[in-house]
């Protein structure tokens, strides 16, 4: 079989109709290619999604009129790229927010988790009906397929778990490549459905995930995720004027910048790509041309120091209410706590009396962590800290980053280097 490319479009690339039409002009730069195409939720789609979700579980005020900004984003969208109207569209998208109404009017809520993925999943069915309307009534031609029909996922909702075997052969049956012609396939990122055929979700910005589960099933030659910067930075811009391009990493930083919260690609992205060696490529959709960063398998990589900031950090202590030390027992607990919270452990540090973890959480989950925790333990914490890790490190932490507060906590190990900062 022809080689097959896996192209990823995150939400700021489709913001806007030039950017639909950008789109467009970027994949025809791959005419001859097997294509599947991954992707995200328009602009800001999400958010506003996320929004609905809240509103509609606290049963506020605001929930119809967030919806109705929903719908006028798109519906402008759409008058827009289709001046004299596509009525199959329309009536497509027509029944999207039909499913969204049904949903915010349903007073039978299961979890906030399952009701979240049923609402936010959405975002992405729009935004693939009206790219894959517009790139076949412009010539090219692609088929739209759902996305529930190709990943299989356990119901953690939110944070769904791929089931693997059920996953690649769904799209070894939907996804039909051939050696006699050209194929190409349009699909939604982040979501995935279960055995039950209930949507889930994959984490926030999952579809860069979604671009790596596919890809590893189909063996594809390659993965290009296109972003609003030119590639990986090493280090966020808009946290530091002075960042600039990696031209290229291996699989293994890549995970690690991840892993330490480097946003450019989700964590969860490089594993599978990393397991058949495919190369990724990040590049700017607004400069198509240029190389961005290429990751692959690299073992004389040139190492680069790179600085990555995550914000409205915790910075918890947990001790025991005796004096007593912490010991391995009360680890176990400790981890139990933040399994059963769905918290993640950004960094942590053991002393005698003290075990301090760096986390960040959403409120709910918050609040849950600290509950379980005060039953045994005797907990404090400052909030709104930040993390910074700087990988491949020369020196300690730059004045100028050292200026943005009170360092609370220092890790060091051979390559990496961690400072949780109260910020000013
Ligand atoms: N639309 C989802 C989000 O904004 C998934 C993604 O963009 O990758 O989180
Ligand atoms: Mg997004």
């Amino acid at each position: 079989m022809n080689a097959i490319q896996v192209h990823k479009f995150g939400g700021a690339s489709v913001k806007d109709a030039d950017g639909v039409r950008n789109l467009l002009k970027v994949l025809q730069g791959f005419q001859s290619e097997n294509l599947c195409v991954v992707l995200s939720a328009m602009g800001k789609t999400t958010n506003a999604l996320e929004r609905l979700c809240k509103s509609f579980f606290n049963k506020s005020f605001d929930t119809e009129s967030i919806l109705l900004e929903v719908k006028e984003y798109h519906n402008d969208l759409i008058k827009e790229l289709f001046p004299s109207g596509n009525d199959e569209l329309i009536s497509a998208i027509e029944n999207i927010y039909a499913e969204l109404h049904w949903a915010i009017e349903e007073d039978q809520i299961k979890s906030y988790d399952y009701e979240y993925d049923q609402i936010v999943s959405q975002g992405e069915q729009l935004s693939t009906r009206i790219v894959a309307s517009y790139l076949n009534s412009n010539g090219f031609e692609i088929d739209f397929i759902d996305a529930r029909d190709l990943l299989r996922t356990d119901n953690t909702y939110r944070e769904a778990k791929v089931e693997w075997l059920e996953t690649n052969s769904l799209i070894h049956s939907n996804l039909k490549f051939s050696n006699s012609s050209i194929k190409r396939y349009l699909t939604q990122g982040f979501i995935g459905g279960t055995s039950e055929n209930f949507t889930t979700t994959l984490g926030r910005e999952g579809s860069d995930y979604t671009a790596s589960i596919i890809a590893y099933c189909l063996n594809a030659k390659e993965v290009i995720i296109w972003k609003d910067v030119p590639g990986v930075l090493n280090a966020d811009p808009k946290e530091w004027g002075k960042a600039t391009l990696i031209d290229e990493l291996s699989y293994f930083d890549a995970i690690e910048l991840t892993y330490y919260g480097a946003t450019v690609i989700h964590p969860k992205t490089i594993k599978p790509l990393q397991n058949k060696l495919i190369p990724l490529r990040v590049k700017s959709f607004l400069n198509p041309n240029s190389s961005g960063t290429l990751i692959r398998e690299n073992k004389d990589q040139k190492r680069v120091t790179s600085y990555i900031f995550k914000k409205q950090q915790y910075l918890l202590s947990i001790s025991t209410r005796d004096f007593s030390f912490i010991v391995e027992e009360n680890l176990e607990e400790i981890f139990k706590a933040f399994n059963k919270s769905r918290v993640k452990i950004n960094l942590m540090q053991q002393a005698a009396l003290t075990f301090s973890v760096c986390l960040s959480a959403e409120e709910a989950r918050w609040t849950s962590l600290l509950q379980e925790l005060q039953t045994n333990y005797k907990v404090k914490y400052n909030d709104d800290c930040e993390l910074i890790t700087v990988r491949h490190y020369s020196e300690n932490l730059p004045e100028e980053f050292a200026k943005r507060g009170a360092i609370l906590l220092e890790q060091r190990s051979r390559h990496t280097l961690q400072y949780v900062i109260k910020s000013n």
